[in-house]
């Protein structure tokens, strides 16, 4: 299995997390990933799944199912996941 393309992308249109099976809108920056396993298929990967598998390695991330990033530890993808909303809402400083 190789990865022929893995980067950064605002997506143009809606597109479902592999990691977590969330579909997310256009206009997201997710992790775009095209995998060479006999034929090609590409994955995207949302914010928050990206930054639960940042330090997997490779063959790590590509040995799960889908849904796994999230379901594997849910609880520490939630809580990322709220520190990233937490991040994005304007602040009064
Ligand atoms: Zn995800």
């Amino acid at each position: 299995m190789d990865t022929l393309f893995n980067d950064l992308v605002t997506t143009r249109k809606p597109h479902k997390c592999f990691g977590c099976e969330i579909v997310y809108p256009a206009g997201t920056r997710m992790r775009r990933c095209v995998i060479k396993d006999g034929e090609l298929f590409t994955t995207y990967h949302c914010p928050v799944c990206n930054e639960v598998s940042r330090d997997w390695d490779d063959g790590d991330w590509l040995c799960i199912s889908a849904g796994e990033t999230r379901s594997g530890d849910e609880r520490l993808w939630n809580g990322i996941r709220d520190k990233q909303a937490a991040d994005k809402e304007p602040t009064d400083a």
